[in-house]
């Protein structure tokens, strides 16, 4: 298969290019790098299967030459990236999933979104399943990203509906493992280099929230199964196990030994109380499911934080609690 990954330069997308490679297929990678890394994909630029273009797909989607499958990953992800890249973020939802959906049509090639739980918002159903239609702000801080993906969904069904393109859904929930950004503002990635270079860790309002993180591996395998099928979904790809964020924090200390203590921050605006997938639909019609443990997951991001690639290589981001009205 001759697969395109959007997005491909960035923490899932070069997974997904990795994992493709790996089992034979040819990866053509765009991206613009505005969060991702070329440092991602440094280490696949001269693979014969492996070309990279520089690109971003608001403008341009364009591909010379076969086209079997289309991975649409391109979009900032982190709170503080889709804030500081508001405008970019609705624009690479719309218009980007637009020229990805039309690539993949002119094709006849098998288009998979990479979608969120964020389109269920602060949920009032709990664990999430995708038939629930979610409960998100419109106009608040995060609706840049959750609106930007549920127009995403939106314009993939319509394409699907109206049988322009082979379309499947997967809604990721929080992902984390090697190459997430050290200063990408998400909780794994900040309290990993905060508790290695001896900082306290950041612990966002009461630290009573909850998330359910999956391992990149096992959220990976998940997109590379909705490629290989002709589901369409929506499904999600996230680990059942659920943590507050005050736990992670500790797992965090138990994974790099230190003893780090906590800061309390005010709760950013919106933040949802609590989240955790139903993963019933994707392991019976996928055959789908996580299988690595958080203390695993966690010691193997460690060692790639304390590997080279430095807790230190970056500023700190500012923190997003933002509390003005808009
Ligand atoms: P990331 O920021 O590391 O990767 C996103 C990539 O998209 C980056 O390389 C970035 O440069 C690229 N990109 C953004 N806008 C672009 C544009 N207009 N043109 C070309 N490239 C562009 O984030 P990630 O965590 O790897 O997320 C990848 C995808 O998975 C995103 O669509 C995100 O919404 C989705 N997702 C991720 C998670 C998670 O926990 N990591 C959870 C839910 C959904
Ligand atoms: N969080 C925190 N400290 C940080 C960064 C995040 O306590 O330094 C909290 C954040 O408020 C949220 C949870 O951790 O409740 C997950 O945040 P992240 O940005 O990783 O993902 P998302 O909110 O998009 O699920």
């Amino acid at each position: 298969m001759r697969a395109v990954i959007t997005g491909g330069g960035g923490f899932l997308g070069s997974h997904l290019c990795e994992a493709l490679l790996l089992r034979g297929d040819e990866v053509v990678c765009l991206d613009d790098f505005c969060t991702g890394e070329p440092a991602n994909v440094a280490g696949l630029r001269d693979h014969p299967r492996f070309r990279l273009v520089r690109a971003d797909v608001t403008r341009e989607c364009e591909v010379a030459g076969p086209v079997d499958a289309v991975a649409h990953l391109a979009s900032p992800a982190s709170p503080p990236d889709y804030h500081r890249l508001s405008l970019e973020t609705l624009a690479v939802g719309s218009r980007g999933t637009e020229n990805a959906l039309r690539l993949a049509a002119a094709h006849r090639a098998r288009f998979v979104l990479a979608s969120t739980s964020e389109v269920y918002g602060d949920p009032e159903v709990h664990p999430q399943r995708e038939e629930y239609w979610g409960h998100v702000n419109p106009i608040g801080p995060r609706s840049v990203y959750d609106e930007a993906k549920r127009f995403a969904e939106a314009l993939t069904m319509a394409y699907g509906r109206r049988m322009l393109a082979d379309i499947g859904i997967v809604r990721i929930f929080n992902t984390y493992g090697p190459r997430m950004r050290p200063d990408d503002g998400r909780v794994v990635s900040t309290f990993i280099r905060q508790a290695l270079a001896g900082e306290p860790l950041t612990l966002y309002g009461d630290g009573r929230q909850t998330r359910s993180f999956c391992y990149v591996d096992d959220t990976v395998r998940g997109i590379v199964a909705m490629l290989d099928s002709a589901l369409c979904g929506p499904f999600n790809l996230g680990n059942p196990r659920e943590h507050t964020v005050a736990e992670l924090a500790g797992l965090v200390r138990a994974a790099t030994g230190a003893d780090a203590p906590v800061e309390f921050r005010p709760l950013p605006v919106d933040d949802p109380t609590r989240r955790r997938p139903d993963i019933t639909r994707a392991r019976r019609e996928l055959g789908w499911s996580p299988r690595i443990p958080i203390e695993e997951g966690l010691r193997r991001t460690v060692a790639w934080f304390t590997d080279g690639s430095g807790p230190d290589r970056r500023p700190a981001p500012h923190a997003l609690t933002t509390t003005a009205r808009c």
